[in-house]
């Protein structure tokens, strides 16, 4: 099974291989394209800033138990 290369979670898609979804064969289409910094409106996957913020906010719990 092949990981998604962008989000590194989600196997590839058959419709998409070898990524998940459009969103991250995007993603790797800009990278490409224009190069990551020159495409400010490409976004990570969202569940990639979800699970960041959720452990953030687990070590603020943490933190404010200890
Ligand atoms: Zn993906």
């Amino acid at each position: 099974m092949a990981k998604c290369p962008i989000c590194k979670k989600s196997d590839g898609a058959e419709k998409f291989r070898p990524f998940c979804s459009k969103r991250c064969s995007d993603v790797d289409l800009h990278r490409w394209m224009g190069g990551h910094y020159a495409v400010p409106a490409v976004e990570p996957p969202d569940d990639f800033d979800a699970e960041i913020e959720a452990a953030l906010s687990d070590q603020e719990v943490q933190d404010k138990l200890h």
